[in-house]
């Protein structure tokens, strides 16, 4: 009896093991499990491209597993490379739901940036996102089909010479608040650094979180990938606003989180800080932040703020950022001005939202 799509296992999110027991199960030698892995772990998700395995064996795959759980339906270029990816899920009860995903290079990295839910709960008034409320969780083979998929694209098209087209880090900064959706994402961290998947290394993982504390604690002892905190800001009644998750885990929980969070030699956690003008980039916000940082073991990462059509906040200006930035550092604090990149396409930071109005047809690349 054929599976109804929901109850598929997703190719994306099968372990070697797995694979090889259900290949039995068909009365096919172990090795077609690895096979497959290997052209999975290329991105060729499609049975039908899998050239080396018998047209039986392809059929079993497309009826008893999903082997594509996301539809690409876009994708646009940034003029300095950057890739916006927009795909629909497949899977029942979600079909059609967008999310969006982002590539970006530069000379000695390639950084997938990954959605990890449609929408999100938390409503950060100044991110996109969060304008769009929540629509689903995203499985562990869809958070993977993202990176599967982008990696099939770069191959088939990859970037200019200057620029990586490889993809070597992945960032959970795209659409949705990662730990609100743990399960997944924890089984989604796994199958990144399984090595018979991907193999990533965890040091090249970093999730971005607005600070949900019960689950910070959780995947820094199963895996202490790097930390990335939305704080935005370092004075509890701002923060209330700015990222209303405070109210529930204040900046003192958040303290004491990160004091205990595991992160090796020579690795920080970041602090993300989206500068909005006469909002938190007053002197009253700087020496709360530098109160708040611990310099031995973070550092301070300061995001232009993207606007988005109708979005209520501006941004400080590029001078006041450097005036900001040069404050933390005179006292001791490392901190970055993050390069907006891809805002031309709308894929930078907190522009992410899935276009619900796209036509669902055009599954060409754009
Ligand atoms: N939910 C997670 C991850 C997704 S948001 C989190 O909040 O961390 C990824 C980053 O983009 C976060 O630091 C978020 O605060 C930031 N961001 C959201 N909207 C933005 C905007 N309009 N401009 C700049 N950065 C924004
Ligand atoms: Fe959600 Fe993060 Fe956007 Fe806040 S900043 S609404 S937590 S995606």
């Amino acid at each position: 009896m054929r599976r109804m799509n929901s109850d598929k296992r997703q190719l994306p999110a099968m372990k070697l093991d797995e694979l090889q027991a259900l290949v039995a199960t068909w009365k096919q030698p172990k090795f077609r499990a690895r096979q497959i892995l290997d052209w999975r772990n290329k991105g060729v998700l499609s049975p039908d491209a899998m050239k080396n395995i018998s047209s039986d064996l392809r059929q079993k795959l497309k009826d008893e597993i999903c082997c594509e759980p996301l539809k690409l339906i876009r994708r646009e270029c940034s003029v300095d490379g950057t890739r916006k990816y927009v795909f629909a899920l497949t899977r029942m009860r979600a079909a059609g739901k967008m999310i969006e995903s982002v590539f970006i290079p530069e000379e000695k990295r390639g950084t997938v940036c990954i959605s990890s839910q449609v929408g999100c709960v938390f409503d950060c008034p100044f991110c996109h996102t969060g304008t769009q409320g929540f629509e689903a969780n995203l499985t562990a083979g869809e958070i993977i089909a993202q990176v599967l998929a982008i990696k099939a694209d770069l191959h088939a098209e990859p970037l200019p010479d200057e620029l990586h087209s490889d993809i070597t880090h992945i960032v959970y900064m795209g659409m949705g608040e990662p730990m609100a959706n743990e399960d997944a994402v924890l089984s989604s961290i796994g199958l990144l650094m399984d090595k018979d998947g991907l193999n990533i290394s965890r040091r090249r993982i970093t999730v971005s979180t607005s600070g949900l504390i019960p689950q910070i604690q959780r995947l820094g002892a199963v895996y202490p990938v790097n930390l990335a905190i939305s704080l935005h800001s370092a004075i509890d009644d701002k923060r209330d606003t700015l990222v209303p998750i405070n109210r529930k885990y204040s900046l003192q929980a958040l303290r004491a989180c990160l004091n205990a969070y595991s992160i090796g030699k020579q690795r920080h956690i970041t602090l993300e800080y989206v500068l909005l003008d006469q909002t938190n980039d007053q002197d009253e916000d700087v020496q709360a932040l530098i109160r708040f940082v611990n310099p031995e073991r973070e550092r301070v990462n300061l995001i232009q703020f993207n606007p988005y059509p109708g979005s209520p906040y501006a941004g400080t200006s590029k001078q006041n950022m450097k005036v900001f930035a040069q404050w933390l550092i005179s006292k001791g604090i490392r901190a970055t001005v993050r390069r907006s990149r891809g805002d031309d396409i709308m894929a930078a930071c907190g522009q992410l939202k899935a276009d619900t109005k796209a036509d669902s047809n055009a599954d060409t690349k754009g």
